[in-house]
């Protein structure tokens, strides 16, 4: 499992490189990669005299090279062009971020509760602050429109600040005894270290989602972001510490993914994995958390049904499917990935919705008015190419796009695809691209049927003007979250998480608090002693 720098070959245009040392002349694996445009320099430069282009790992408060100087290269997948070289981490770095996270949790676990939550709450600050060169940082690596990028920081930063509220409101319990000179006490104490993976596809919120609650319930935490999206991790990190989190309560590693995850895995003093990311991975480490018996939360990938049935406001159902499926370029685990459309509805629905995709604007997300930026690699546009190649050769009709875009790169043409059927690859796995496909059905039945006949049952949005399909729709579709005539449903305030082969556990909420807590049980006896 555990590859050797050397080993770590390009898997994609430029965006994934080889581990290399910073005094060799750096491995640039395609051809496409570029120095830095004076655009991206200029806001690289701001970045970096802001404090915010943080390059090392953070571990126990310490900025801190890969132990062996090697460094990853982090492109902007617009351009291809450099951004940063960042330290390449493995086992070593891992295990020494573990130790400092252990050393902390003796002590950050013991503040009360308002003591974090008052951290918390400077972090958040900070965060809302930065919101602009964060958002930078994230079009940056990541290729997401500033706007949608700068909303990523706000979804994100409240994350931390309703957790910031919610770490005072860790209740126990007092039962009633079952005998008279007993008392029965539950108190929550905090799991003990954590260790957090996750995507590139929300670099900040899909880490707030999870430090926040580990932080505000006393857990300490070892960071792994995506090495192909480390620096809005890093900045957010330098903003925690300038907050106050304590050296230790938040370290963050990067680099060699396999080696990192088997040493928080391997690691007894690691007492939870939380992961965000694709399913594959997260059956791997959960499979691997066994031996040490490890609590574990997975948010993992979907193939969301977006339901219109005949009854629907067509507006409502063509703007609502737009923001499901579109968002991040359809790099989502919400996105709709499967646009269900009744049979009396079908080919209005079609014409309006083409007419919408149609609007979009592809682009540089730091150019104005654009709405739909790269996907994040080449491995990305090819998987988008082989689903559409596979759907039309089984009969599939584009209506719109279906091509890479004219831009080049890793853009792609809002697509839009008619006469989807369920033996067609993309009606079975995630897209994650700009490709909504339409597939025909013809009764309620029919629709709960198709929604239901996957393995993953993370979101599910549904379009109809009938109060009481709605009720029994969303009661029958086999998924964690449901959007009824509402295309965007993520807030940090509702429990956010998959059932089916989507995922463990839930994030956001008073719910996602319990995730970081161990329920402890005292009886106390002897009680009516004088
Ligand atoms: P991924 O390949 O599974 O990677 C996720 C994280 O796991 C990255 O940090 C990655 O590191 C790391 N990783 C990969 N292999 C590993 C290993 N053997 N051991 C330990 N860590 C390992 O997923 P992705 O392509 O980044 O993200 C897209 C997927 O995430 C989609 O399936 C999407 O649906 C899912 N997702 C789910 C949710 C949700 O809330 N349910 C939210 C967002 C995304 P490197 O990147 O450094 O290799």
């Amino acid at each position: 499992m555990v590859l050797g720098a050397a080993a770590r070959v390009a898997i994609v245009g430029c965006r994934r490189l080889v581990c290399s040392s910073s005094h060799a002349s750096p491995l640039l694996v395609s051809s496409q990669c570029r120095q830095m445009s004076m655009d991206a320099q200029s806001v690289s430069e701001k970045l970096r005299s802001s404090g915010l282009l943080r390059t090392q790992g953070l571990i126990g408060g310490k900025w801190i090279d890969s132990y062996d100087k090697t460094t990853i290269k982090v492109n902007n997948p617009a351009t291809g062009e450099i951004v940063a070289d960042v330290a390449c981490m493995g086992v070593k770095e891992t295990n020494d971020a573990i130790a400092s996270s252990y050393e902390a949790f003796q002590s950050w676990s013991r503040r009360t509760a308002g003591e974090r939550s008052r951290v918390l709450r400077r972090w958040f600050d900070l965060l809302v602050a930065h919101k602009e060169e964060l958002g930078q940082l994230i079009t940056l690596e990541q290729g997401k429109p500033l706007k949608e990028a700068i909303g990523e920081v706000a979804y994100g930063a409240s994350f931390i600040e309703y957790y910031a509220e919610e770490a005072k409101r860790v209740y126990g319990d007092i039962i009633p005894p079952n005998a008279s000179d007993r008392r029965l006490l539950v108190l929550k104490q905090p799991v003990g270290v954590v260790g957090a993976i996750t995507p590139w596809n929300f670099p900040l919120a899909m880490i707030t989602r999870k430090v926040g609650p580990a932080l505000a319930s006393g857990c300490t935490v070892v960071v792994k972001p995506s090495e192909l999206t480390p620096l809005t991790a890093l900045a957010a990190a330098e903003l925690a510490l300038q907050a106050g989190v304590p050296p230790g309560a938040l370290n963050v590693v990067m680099g060699n993914a396999p080696e990192i995850g088997d040493a928080l895995l391997a690691s007894p003093q690691v007492r939870k994995i939380t992961f965000t990311g694709s399913t594959a991975v997260g059956k791997k480490l959960m499979a691997a958390a066994a031996p040490t018996v490890k609590k574990v939360s997975l948010e993992l990938g979907g193939n969301a049904p977006s339901i219109i049935f005949d009854d629907a406001d067509l507006d409502v159902a063509v703007k609502g499917t737009l923001a499901a499926k579109f968002r991040n370029s359809g790099q989502t685990c919400v996105c709709a990935n499967r646009v269900l459309v009744q049979d009396g509805i079908y080919d209005k629905f079609a014409e309006a919705f083409s007419e919408a995709v149609q609007k979009l604007e592809v682009g540089d997300g730091f150019k104005e008015g654009t709405t739909q930026g790269p996907l994040i690699n080449d491995a990305a546009i090819q998987k988008v190419e082989s689903f559409v190649q596979d759907a039309v050769s089984k009969g599939a009709k584009i209506l719109l796009g279906g091509k890479k875009h004219s831009l080049g790169m890793t853009f792609y043409e809002p697509t839009v695809i008619r006469d989807v059927t369920s033996n067609m690859i993309m009606s079975k796995e995630e897209i994650f691209g700009p490709v909504a496909p339409l597939i025909r059905f013809k009764t309620e039945e029919d629709a709960i049927r198709i929604a239901n006949d996957t393995i993953a049952g993370l979101a599910a949005y549904i379009f109809t003007n009938s109060v009481q399909r709605s009720w029994r729709v969303s009661e029958a579709l086999e998924y964690g979250l449901v959007g009824v005539n509402e295309g965007i449903i993520s807030t940090e305030v509702a429990p956010f998480g998959g059932v089916k082969q989507s995922g463990l556990g839930r994030e956001g909420s008073k719910y996602g608090m319990d995730e970081y807590h161990e329920i402890k049980y005292i009886c106390m006896g002897d009680m009516n002693r004088q």
